[in-house]
Order: structure tokens, then C-alpha cells, then sequence
């Protein structure tokens, strides 16, 4: 048997970063930047007022008393907009607004509030310092200075400062646009009325949700039967469209098992039982370029297996470090067994979380009561997978155990992971031209919705 570790490294060993391109920041929104952006400009460009009020010396209303107000004609008017307003001069004020180029000879603003407000000329109540109210050229950002480094995650706070800082199109990874095909042929799309020995395809919808949480571009077709000519039709025709695809169901050891049967000798794609509880049967491989993951069909199986190996996978393919699922120590409120010789992952729930939301050094983990590898119920509701190490069997109430965080439940810690509906996404690269569509009439319709255009 294979170990996590050695199927985990084998596959980030065959998969990297997208190639950089750049994009809008529409289409950037979410991606990784491929390189260090640094300003061509200043940011403000000029100096402005930071407030409504008047540009004045400091030294013309340096008297300035509630009492005796010092007044000054004004002689501009400066609202925030192009050009250049003339030179303020001695003895005079400006009005100004928020934002509105200082004019030269100014030295600072009197706010709105400690004058009368007046348009011809105005009465100011109070002195101000110099430089009070003023926002200086390049306080925020210099020329030349690096104002993101490479490998950021472009999110909104980082939109506004590429825009504020004129950059139209930074260099990014592209997120991985993903397939993610399910097969079996008992299996129906949700919402159908099921005839005997049908099930809801549940993992073609769990897997795309799961690829999208990690900001992957995701189309998701279902059902493909249990006919290796059906699958194999549809699986290579994606090929051409997708930087990964994931497959789920169809490589244990029964008959029917189609994906292992069509995939056997394709590409790098190797067949392995990987010492894991649950998900033994695994599947990677590099088919004409794009990796390829078969996941077992059992739900939970699935979905763990997405977590252990197609996530950090996603993430490497995105741009960032591949650090799979958070993990925190945590303690078991009760004993667990385990398979010797494989590694178990226990459905937990968690009590007692840090204040920060997160586990702590009170967080305890209950074992949900179910752990079949169809019972997606507890995974549902749990918090966190327990890790129990290959050669632990037992594992007494009181274990301190290492714990991956799942994104459900109060103690959620996955957040701005990048959420991507794939019609808005793409960052146009030339490969979405939906030749898959037409091929997978077999069986799998893909995805009805917004995104029929890839
Ligand atoms: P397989 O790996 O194809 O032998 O499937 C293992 C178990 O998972 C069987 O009980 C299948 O019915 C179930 N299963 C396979 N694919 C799916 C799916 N897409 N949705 C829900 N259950 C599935
Ligand atoms: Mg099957």
C-alpha cells in the first residue's frame, strides 16, 4: 500500500502554477499575482485637501480666537476635479473640497467646521498648523515602491489598491479551471424521481463545491454510466478544456469499475490502495497534459480524499503554498479506534473553541457516532477530521491529536478562499471552448445554469 504522504507528494510533484498572464481586475479578483507589482505613481498624485474647508497660510490665521475671528477674502473656489487652481495668495483663502488639489502658497486647510462658512470671504475661528488637513504626494505609496508582492491573493482591499495605483491588468496565476465528472450508473441528478436502484449523484455536486472553496473555476458533469466507452468518450474530450479533472466512483476492485478500467495505462495515471481510512482507492495521473484525480465513489471517501490530495493540489495550481486543510491540536472527548496500518480520519465535532473561533488549548472533539464512508450525515456536521496516526489502533479519551478544520460549523475558519462562478471568472484563456458539450450524450448532462458558454 501506498502511503498519504507518498500519493500526496507524487501528485504535487506532477502539478504547478498556472502559467501567468495578466487580467483585469475583474477577471484578478480572487487569483494569485504572479509577480511583485510596484507603483508607477504616487499615490495621492498631488497634494490635496483631506477635508472641507478653506486652503490657507497657517501663518494668516495664526490669531485666530472664537472671539475674534481672523477674515480672509475668499478668492477661489476648489472643488475636487481636473486642473490646477491658481496660486493662492498671502492674506487670501480658498475654499476647498475634500480631495481638491491644494493650490501653491497654501499650507494648510481650516475645516468647514471652525469657520462661518462664507463664500466671499470667511471667518475663521480657529488657527490651524501648517500642514493640518493635508494629504500629502506619495504618503501612501512612492513611486517605485513594491505595493504587493508576488503570491498575494488579490481580494477586494487589494482591487482597490491596483486601481488606485492605475494598474489595469496585473500578472496573475489564472485559477485552474476544473471538470468534475462523476460515474456510475445508478446515479441520477438531483431532483429526479428515482426508480428502483437509483441514488442522487451527491459527489459531483459536494466535489465542484469543494473545488470552488479553493477558487478553482469548476463545470461539474454528472452520471456518466458504467460503460467504458461512454466514459472515455466524455473523459477525453475534456482534456482539451480543463487544467484538472476529477473523477469520482469507479476504481475499486469490482466489475464496473470504468474509470480504472479506461484509465489503466493512460498518461502517468497510476492505480493505488492508499493507507487511508476511509478512501483507499485512489487514482493520479497526468493525461495529455492535465492531471487527472479519481476519487473513490463512496461520498465521504470522496469528499476526504478531495481534501487530502485535490486541494493542496488546487492550491499549487493557483499560486500558493499547498497547505491543504488548517490544522490545530485537539483532544479527544472519547476513545476512537482505528485500522492498524492505515491513517484514520474521525469525524469530529468540536467544544470549547478559542475565543478566536479557532481550536484552543481546551477544544475538545467528540467522534460523530457514524463514520461509514456513506455517511456524509456526520461530515455534515462535523467540525474537523482527527487524524489518527498508521500505527495507532486505539486511541484513549485524552489523546491529544492532530485535527484538519473543515470550513462547516461554528469553529469555521476557511473564509476568502476565492468563491468563483465559472462565467464570471475564467480569465480568458483560450482553452474554454466547450467542446465538451456535445459528447457527453451518454449520460452526462453537464450542469445546467450560468455556464453553458464553457
Ligand atoms: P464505486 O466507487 O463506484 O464503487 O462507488 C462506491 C459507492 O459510492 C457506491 O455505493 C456508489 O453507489 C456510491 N457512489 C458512487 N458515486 C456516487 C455519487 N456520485 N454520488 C453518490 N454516491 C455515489
Ligand atoms: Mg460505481
Amino acid at each position: 500500500m501506498t502511503t498519504v504522504d507518498e500519493h500526496l507528494e507524487r501528485i504535487l510533484s506532477a502539478v504547478s502554477p498556472g502559467r501567468p498572464r495578466r487580467a483585469d481586475l475583474h477577471q484578478a479578483h480572487g487569483c494569485v499575482l504572479a509577480a511583485a507589482v510596484r507603483a508607477t505613481v504616487a499615490l495621492p498624485s498631488f497634494d490635496n485637501s483631506s477635508m472641507d474647508g478653506y486652503a490657507v497660510r497657517a501663518a494668516d490665521v495664526a490669531d485666530a480666537t472664537e472671539q475674534e475671528p481672523v477674515t480672509l477674502p475668499v478668492e477661489a473656489d476648489i472643488p475636487a476635479g481636473p486642473g490646477t487652481p491658481a496660486p493662492l495668495a498671502p492674506g487670501t483663502a480658498a475654499r476647498i473640497m475634500t480631495g481638491a488639489p491644494l493650490p501653491r502658497g497654501a499650507d494648510a486647510v481650516v475645516q468647514l467646521e471652525w469657520t462661518d462658512g462664507g463664500r466671499t470671504s470667511v471667518a475663521v475661528r480657529r488657527p490651524v498648523d501648517r500642514g493640518r488637513h493635508i494629504r500629502r504626494t506619495g504618503e501612501d505609496v512612492t513611486p517605485g515602491s513594491l505595493i504587493l508582492p508576488a503570491g498575494t491573493i488579490i481580494g477586494a482591499a487589494q482591487i482597490g489598491l491596483l486601481a488606485a495605483a492605475n494598474v489595469a491588468r496585473p500578472p496573475v496565476h489564472p485559477r485552474p479551471r476544473v471538470a468534475v465528472l462523476s460515474t456510475g450508473s445508478e446515479l441520477v441528478e438531483v431532483g429526479s424521481r428515482l426508480g428502483d436502484g437509483q441514488i442522487v449523484d451527491s459527489n459531483s455536486h459536494a466535489i465542484a463545491a469543494a473545488a470552488r472553496e479553493t477558487g478553482a473555476v469548476v463545470d461539474r458533469l454528472t452520471g456518466v454510466p458504467d460503460d467504458a466507452d461512454a466514459f472515455a468518450k466524455v473523459f477525453y474530450a475534456l482534456l482539451s478544456d480543463y487544467d484538472a479533472v476529477v473523477t469520482t466512483g469507479g476504481v475499486s476492485v469490482g466489475a464496473y469499475d470504468v474509470v480504472k478500467e479506461v484509465l489503466t495505462g493512460a498518461g502517468s495515471v497510476q492505480f493505488d490502495q492508499v493507507a487511508m481510512q476511509p478512501g483507499k482507492p485512489q487514482g493520479f495521473g497526468v493525461v495529455s497534459g492535465v492531471p487527472v484525480f479519481t476519487l473513490p465513489g463512496n461520498p465521504v471517501s470522496a469528499l476526504i480524499s478531495f481534501d487530502l490530495f485535490v486541494r493542496p493540489a488546487l492550491q499549487r495550481m493557483r499560486g500558493l503554498p499547498a497547505t491543504g486543510l488548517p490544522r490545530a491540536e485537539v483532544t479527544l472527548d472519547a476513545p476512537v479506534r482505528s485500522v492498524p496500518g492505515r491513517r484514520g480520519f474521525v469525524r469530529v465535532t468540536l467544544a470549547g473553541l478559542g475565543p478566536d473561533g479557532r481550536p484552543g488549548p481546551d477544544t475538545l472533539a467528540r467522534p460523530a457516532a457514524s463514520q461509514g464512508s456513506h455517511q456524509l450525515s456526520s461530515l455534515a456536521s462535523a467540525q474537523a477530521l482527527v487524524i489518527v496516526p498508521e500505527e495507532v489502533t486505539q486511541a484513549p479519551a485524552g489523546s491529544r491529536l492532530v485535527a484538519l478544520l473543515l470550513g462547516n460549523g461554528p469553529g469555521s475558519i476557511l473564509s476568502g478562499m476565492g468563491w468563483a462562478d465559472s462565467d464570471s471568472t475564467d480569465t480568458g484563456g483560450s482553452r474554454a471552448g466547450g467542446s465538451h458539450q456535445a459528447s457527453p450524450a451518454a449520460g452526462a448532462p453537464k450542469e445546467p445554469g450560468p455556464e453553458p458558454t464553457r
